[in-house]
């Protein structure tokens, strides 16, 4: 598999290489029996090919196992090749593609398209493997209308994320955002154990919502916000996300919501590593089964 690996992001490469159903079962099954065969049913670790090219079959119980089965290409309403060709745009394009665009480019239904990029959210969620060493600021902001009708952090019909972003030499780094039930203690400590370490630096404003957290996190620091300014990146960031939402997110689940800040966030941390992309995350959804919405 090493040696063939997909890299890039050039799509007459792309359509060169994936031209028909079989390059891309072909390409699942090496990936998903990179470090051999574990039969699904007893363990047993010998196979010989299935009923269908690149199946495999169990030789002690006969379990006859596609590339596809319990991946997230499972029982897709559509045929493998153009899951191929969608998960490349959506990995690749700097702004991915909502689901109208794929149901217009792809002649799928929409509803269709935005079942399968609800897979691709999760498999673009954070593996939580690489929590953020050294320095982060964190920022809560609301999605949804009327943003001036409900001053403060109170609660209403919008929602509440909690940023974080890693600031390193020269720039910015890292980013994670999770929807946040509110502002407080509980919930803002909640996300920062999930995304940095108990070391870490972390600079956030006077809100009290932080106050409690330096028992934990000894190196958290409050400063003044200045109206932003000690803020720059994490706005400029925030604004960013907003700006990309608006084109795609028409009052949607809280889940949803999530799902889009993963997957923005999932290329936005790979940023420098686009010529991986598209791989890394064939192999989330090779690697893990769809959760059901
Ligand atoms: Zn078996």
């Amino acid at each position: 598999m090493e040696d063939n690996k997909f890299s890039g992001v050039n799509s007459i490469t792309f359509h060169q290489r994936f031209k028909t159903e079989e390059d891309c079962l072909e390409y699942l099954s090496l990936m998903k029996w990179e470090k051999g065969f574990t039969c699904k049913k007893c363990k047993n670790t010998t196979c010989c090919s299935g009923k269908k090219s690149f199946n495999k079959r169990c030789t002690k119980c006969g379990y006859d196992e596609s590339p596809t089965a319990g991946t997230m290409f499972d029982k897709v309403k559509f045929s493998i090749l153009i899951a191929f060709h969608i998960v490349f745009k959506i990995a690749t394009k700097k702004k991915g593609m909502s689901s109208l665009e794929l149901s217009n480019e792809f002649e799928l239904r929409q509803k269709t398209c935005w079942e399968f990029k609800w897979k691709l959210q999760q498999a673009m969620a954070s593996s939580l493997s690489y929590p953020i060493n050294e320095t982060v600021h964190v920022d809560e902001f609301w999605i949804g209308e009327s943003e001036k009708s409900k001053p403060g952090r109170s609660p209403g019909k919008k929602k509440q994320v909690a940023i974080i972003l890693e600031i390193v030499d020269g720039g910015v780094g890292r980013a994670y955002a999770d929807v946040i039930e509110n502002a407080s203690a509980k919930e803002l400590g909640r996300v920062l154990k999930k995304h940095v370490s108990k070391e870490t630096k972390i600079i956030t404003d006077k809100w009290r919502g932080y106050t409690p957290l330096k028992k934990h996190f000894k190196n958290l620091e409050q400063v003044q916000s200045n109206d932003g300014k000690n803020f720059k990146d994490i706005h400029i960031h925030i604004m960013n996300i907003k700006g990309w939402l608006r084109g795609i997110h028409h009052h949607c689940s809280k889940e949803r919501l999530q799902g889009y800040l993963d997957e923005y966030h999932y290329r936005y941390n790979r940023r420098g590593h686009m010529e991986v992309i598209f791989n890394l995350l064939l192999k989330r959804m090779v690697d893990n089964e769809p959760k059901r919405l």
